[in-house]
């Protein structure tokens, strides 16, 4: 697109996957004034899908850099790269750098994403506890899983399943423990729970639930021990955690925008203060559809709340609403959940117990979908679920010989 001329400048705070597309939408969509990328992590911006998985299996050929150097550079988009922000004055609209660099901006987008969740008790045993948030904690946990490694995963989330599974596949030993009675209840519902549960069992994961940790240190050995309330202890060679995130709302708050779970934005993606806008995992934006605020901890609510912000920044205009989308690999298998997970009953499409795609129903009506290595259906099962398709013709539906794909484009189911 032709860019037009501009003298005014944009900044974007948060060099991860929602401040890297953010800037590249902003050139893309023609915006011709300077534009600003402050990223507090010393690389090029990456994405942290590839982390839990190629990182670990396959780093000497895991590229998780989105663009390359040359990007910026022909962009004319201007990099502080390993410099934090450290102020936003939302009044006279100038964003202060850790460097002392002070910024006068006319827009500015927030990514600042959000961090592991510290856990002090395990944080106590050194270099024997990891966490998985950034490319340096990948490439630190990388080294530690070698075969025959006994690891004590703590956490039973995407994370913990994820490092699960990349260490079991590279012949490590692991023990996973989880507080709750049951894995990934975040963001699945209890039946694919229970089916990723027997699939780590499968491979020889040792899954521990209601583990209440009250103490962590090292045998004489050196062996690292995980105490329970009840009495058990867990011994490894090393413990990775995965509880959960804390959101890098600081600068934010500090600048007096409105934080409440996340940084509240509204239908159009701007904070409490006008000019200042916040997109990813930071963000909690105001759904008018739904009546309430929503935030989402995936890689495309990054990548297209980012794009969506930044068309609400040039053009004024509401963004689009996202439909709720993730996927997890673990052990080849390949997992895509959709839309919601709390519906009245869910309905499988196959009768192959690796292979299928399922449907959430609420009041009849099709609002969220899983695929189990069956990721070809997700963008159809996507399109029943943005129109809410009444399942008025299950035997079609749940037919896996007929082709989704061609029952929607038909539109017989979603219309
Ligand atoms: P982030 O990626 O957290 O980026 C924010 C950036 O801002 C960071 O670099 C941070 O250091 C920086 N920052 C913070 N404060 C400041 C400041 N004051 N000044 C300057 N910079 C600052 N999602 C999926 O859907 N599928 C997956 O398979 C998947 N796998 C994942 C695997 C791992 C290991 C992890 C950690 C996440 C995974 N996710 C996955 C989630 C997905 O990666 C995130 O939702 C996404 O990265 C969020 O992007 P973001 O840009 O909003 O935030
Ligand atoms: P999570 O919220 O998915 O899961 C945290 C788990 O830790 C929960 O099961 C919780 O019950 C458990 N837990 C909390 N405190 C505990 C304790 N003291 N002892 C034992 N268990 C405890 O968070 P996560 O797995 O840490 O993931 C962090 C972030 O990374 C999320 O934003 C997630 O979306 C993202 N991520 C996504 C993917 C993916 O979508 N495929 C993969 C990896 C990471």
């Amino acid at each position: 697109m032709t860019q037009k001329t501009s003298k005014e400048c944009y900044i974007v705070v948060g060099a991860g996957q929602a401040g890297a597309v953010a800037v590249s939408s902003l050139r893309e969509s023609g915006f011709g004034g300077r534009i600003l990328l402050v990223g507090d992590e010393p690389h090029l911006p990456y994405e942290r899908p590839p982390l839990s998985k190629e990182v670990l299996l396959t780093p000497a050929t895991a590229k998780p850099t989105i663009f390359d150097s040359a990007f910026y550079s022909s962009q004319n988009i201007e990099c502080r790269f390993g410099i934090p922000a450290t102020h936003i004055d939302i009044h006279t609209h100038m964003l202060e750098l850790a460097s002392g660099e002070q910024i006068h901006f006319d827009k500015l987008l927030l990514a600042t994403g959000a961090r592991a969740r510290p856990y002090p008790l395990l944080d106590a045993l050194g270099k024997d506890a990891l966490q998985l948030r950034s490319m340096k904690d990948a490439q630190a946990l990388a080294k530690r899983i070698q075969p025959g490694a006994r690891i004590l995963v703590v956490g039973g989330g995407v994370i913990g399943l994820e490092v699960a599974a990349s260490a079991r596949t590279l012949g490590a030993e692991v023990t996973l423990l989880e507080r709750g009675d049951r894995l990934m209840a975040r963001a699945a519902p209890v039946h694919l729970a229970q089916a990723l549960l027997e699939l780590h069992r499968d491979q020889g994961v040792r899954c521990v639930f209601d583990v209440d940790l009250v103490k962590a240190d090292h045998a004489a050995n050196g062996s690292v021990q995980l105490h329970s309330q009840n009495g058990e202890v867990f011994v490894g060679d090393l413990v990775v955690y995965g509880i959960g995130v804390h959101l890098n709302v600081e600068l934010a708050q500090a600048s007096g925008l409105k934080v409440e779970d996340g940084i509240l934005i509204d239908e159009y993606g701007m904070t409490s203060a006008p000019g200042i806008y916040a997109a990813g995992d930071v963000a909690r934006q105001w759904q008018p559809q739904l009546g309430r605020y929503i935030r989402q901890e995936t890689w495309s609510n990054a990548q297209n709340q980012a794009q969506s912000v930044v068309r609400s920044m040039l053009t004024g205009l509401p963004c689009d609403p996202d439909l709720p989308w993730y996927w997890t690999d673990q052990y080849g298998s390949n997992i895509q959940v959709a839309g919601s997970i709390e519906v009245d009953e869910w309905v499988t499409r196959g009768n192959r117990p690796d292979r299928y795609t399922q449907f959430g129903l609420r009041d009849g009506c099709v609002v969220g979908a899983i695929t189990f290595n069956n990721g070809k259906e997700m963008r159809p099962a996507k399109q029943l679920i943005s129109v809410a398709a009444e399942l008025s013709n299950p035997e079609l539906l749940l037919d896996p010989k007929q082709d989704l794909r061609k029952l929607v484009v038909q539109s017989a189911l979603a219309a």
